[in-house]
């Protein structure tokens, strides 16, 4: 799978997708990056050459009908993408390895009041598709024409209001390259495929903290793997 951000922020991602898990993933090749600045597509007067050769490229603008804070402008983030989409299935600037491979490509805008994003929409993101765009909004968000113009699918990863899109960018790669087979040392780990349970164990088996005694659950300890199971999941549901 491949994953394209459209950030104004490419910077933030370094740290995370460079670690543990989905830095491994990239580095063998299982999942691959890509960033683009939507502020390089800005062009006309809002690109200004100043005297000491600095350029200034402003992407934000007021709000139509008022209200607080600013509002991307559609047009530099809908030219991001197409570079991105361009690239996608250009078969000559296409990476050799995907050569052949038939492109299916989606299209994510971060909304936070949107519908939301699941594991069970990450299976069928992983099952589906080639490429992932995933779009970052900053200031108030992005003007909406974006998405009827880019047909993009949209999504809230949950009900609270963050300052940016490159968090819940960073939630979605994660949860979708858990998907993707290789990823994952052992692919069976996923949560989602095995009796799991968010109450979990382990050694030592009597944790002795501040003079107190805290004892790992009898069952845990008695190799009745059904009893176990059941146990698992009656936590689960607690
Ligand atoms: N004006 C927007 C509103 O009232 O819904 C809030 C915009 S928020 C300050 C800026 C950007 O952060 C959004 O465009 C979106 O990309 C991202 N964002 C913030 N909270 C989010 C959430 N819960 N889920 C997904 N994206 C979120």
């Amino acid at each position: 799978m491949h994953f394209h951000f459209i950030t104004l922020f490419p910077e933030m991602f370094d740290s995370y997708l460079g670690e543990s898990i989905l830095g491994r993933a990239i580095k063998e090749k299982k999942i691959s990056v890509t960033f683009t600045n939507p502020r390089k597509f800005v062009t006309g007067k809002y690109k200004k050459v100043w005297p000491d050769g600095n350029i200034s490229q402003q992407i934000d603008e007021r709000p139509y009908g008022g209200g607080p804070g600013m509002v991307m402008m559609a047009e530099p983030v809908i030219k991001a993408a197409e570079s991105v989409i361009k690239k996608i299935i250009h078969p000559t600037l296409r990476a050799p390895l995907k050569r052949g491979i038939k492109p299916k490509i989606l299209i994510i805008n971060f909304i936070p009041s949107a519908k939301k994003f699941t594991t069970e929409v990450a299976k069928k993101i992983s099952g589906k598709f080639t490429d992932v765009i995933l779009i970052c909004g900053r200031y108030e968000g992005i003007d909406t024409r974006l998405d009827k113009i880019l047909k993009t699918t949209k999504f809230s990863i949950g009900d609270y209001v963050l300052t940016g899109g490159e968090i819940p960018a960073m939630i979605l790669i994660d949860c979708i390259s858990r998907q993707v087979k290789g990823v994952l040392g052992n692919f069976d780990s996923r949560e989602e495929e095995r009796i799991s349970s968010s109450v979990m164990y382990t050694r030592p088996e009597v944790l002795v903290y501040k003079g107190k005694k805290y004892k790992v659950p009898k069952i845990l300890l008695s190799g009745n793997h059904k009893k176990i199971e059941e146990w698992k999941e009656n936590s689960r549901k607690n």
